[in-house]
């Protein structure tokens, strides 16, 4: 920070600081924009699993039936939460019913126990509030665990329980951004503080400066009419005794009125470098703060667009990026191609191998893939076991040639499993951006031609 020498200079701080201040709220402003969003999911959640789970007891019928009009009613977090610890114990009191009085077991499940209706949707929304929810490192161990839960079809019974622990997640996750909106609240209240010294101090200065000028004058006009009456005073001196003694005196005077002025001016050049000491000090304060706190805004900004499985760019990273390639394209006509990938088979991965066995096969064909593509183009874990590639400047003909040497090498890989060699495949569907197309249609387009590949046999790619 550069020492304060005048007012030019604290004024460009000013505009600094304030320019800092708002970058950060624009950051935060954002994040609980996405947060609005996820709460809005988790409340279609909760409907959804309370359509599941009704019919097993009266208590249990009576809190679902509460959460259900959530959604309608727009219930807040604290009412939402209030409902956990009954919902907790209705849940238990099924566990605790004799086996058999009544549909669903509980936590222990019987051993015939069914998936809930709707299950593969269920799990892919509750993935998906997970996916977010799990942009914040601290919750990263509690997300993964119950990422493996539904990895596998959610079981009748199963339900109430696993949704108090997502709903659990989710208000933690809005508190912690709460959290950080208040500090950066508290930080643009001290810079306004701050801000607000500064004006004193400038203004401050602008007086020093004018009493300074006051005096200087003052002292000029008294040692200009101390020095004529030193002429006049010789002059009418009578002998050179009485010159002598009157120059003596009128001197003493000049001496005393130049020791005055030398002291108020020290006193005052003190008490100037004394406060712009204190403002630069305090300045530094607030630079290191906002610093940090930059800085932790930038790795959450970092965290929040990186997939934690394979640490490459995850869902809401892609959005973003193909909304810029769309926005490039409309402007520039760059040929551009997006292809969109889906392991084959991939729940006999995890059926036959196990969840961890499914979670390397992602995290190594993540790496393969993205190690193989050109620095323009833009891979992303778009969800379970699917990818999007953007690849920007390259028109389709290319584009089929790329995405075909990607999938060869896939198909080329061994991975080994208890022993066995297994072939890993991906199926792909590629499209361009078009003349009228709207983002949507072209993401459309290469999804229904993934399809096309899944039903003409898989481990290919086709081109719409
Ligand atoms: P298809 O060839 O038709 O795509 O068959 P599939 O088995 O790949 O498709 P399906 O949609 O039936 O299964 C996808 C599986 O991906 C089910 C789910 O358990 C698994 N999955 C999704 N996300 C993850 C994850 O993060 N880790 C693991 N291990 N498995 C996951
Ligand atoms: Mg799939
Ligand atoms: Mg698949």
């Amino acid at each position: 920070m550069a020492y304060i020498s005048g007012s030019t200079s604290a004024a460009v701080d000013a505009e600094y600081w304030r320019s800092k201040a708002s970058e950060a709220a624009k950051a935060l402003d954002q994040e609980s924009r996405d947060f609005r969003n996820l709460e809005n999911v988790l409340r279609r959640v909760i409907a959804r699993l309370c359509i599941a789970g009704s019919g097993r007891t009266a208590p249990l019928d009576a809190i679902l039936g509460r959460l259900s009009s959530a959604p309608s009613s727009k219930m807040g977090t604290a009412e939402l939460e209030a409902l956990f610890v009954p919902l907790a114990d209705a849940v238990v009191a099924l566990d605790q019913r004799p086996v058999g009085s009544a549909a669903g077991e509980g936590a222990t499940l019987a051993p015939d126990a069914q998936p809930i209706s709707g299950d593969a949707d269920v799990r892919r929304v509750l993935a998906r509030v997970l996916d977010a929810v799990g942009r914040d490192t601290r919750l990263v161990p509690l997300v993964t665990e119950i990422q493996a839960q539904i990895a596998v079809p959610v079981l009748d019974g199963q339900l109430p329980l696993l949704l108090s622990d997502i709903a659990d997640l989710v208000i933690r996750r809005i508190n912690s951004v709460e959290a950080e909106k208040a500090e950066v609240e508290d930080l643009l209240a001290q810079i306004t503080l701050r801000l607000d010294d500064l004006t004193e101090f400038l203004l401050g200065e602008t007086e020093a400066q004018r009493e300074s000028f006051e005096t200087n004058a003052a002292f000029n006009s008294q040692l200009v009419s101390n020095v004529q009456d030193l002429g006049s005073s010789v002059e009418a001196a009578k002998d050179l005794d009485q010159a002598r003694a009157t120059v003596r005196a009128r001197i003493l005077n000049i001496d005393m009125q130049m020791d005055e002025f030398r002291n108020r001016e020290n006193e005052r050049n003190k008490s100037f470098r004394d406060r712009s000491e204190e403002m630069r000090s305090r300045l530094e304060v607030l630079e290191g703060e906002t610093r940090n706190l930059q800085e932790r805004l930038r790795d959450e900004q970092r965290i929040s667009m990186v997939d934690g499985l394979t640490q490459i760019p995850n869902r809401s990273a892609c959005d973003r990026r193909m909304v810029e390639e769309f926005k490039r394209w409309q402007r520039f006509g760059t040929q551009t191609s997006i292809a969109v990938w889906d392991i084959d088979l991939f729940k006999q991965v995890n059926d036959t191998y196990g969840h961890r066995a499914g979670d390397k096969v992602l995290r190594i064909v993540a790496e393969k893939l993205n190690a193989q593509i050109r620095q323009t183009d833009f891979l992303a874990r778009y969800g379970g076991e699917e990818f999007v590639l953007i690849l920007a400047g390259t028109p389709p003909v290319n584009a089929i040639q790329v995405t075909e040497k990607l999938r060869a090498s896939i198909a080329e890989l061994g991975f080994h499993f208890k022993g066995q060699k297994v072939q890993v495949t991906l199926s792909c569907g590629v499209t361009d951006l078009r003349s009228g197309d709207l983002l949507e249609e072209a993401f459309e387009r290469a999804d229904k031609a993934l399809y096309a590949a899944k039903n003409a046999g898989r481990n290919r790619c086709i081109q719409d």
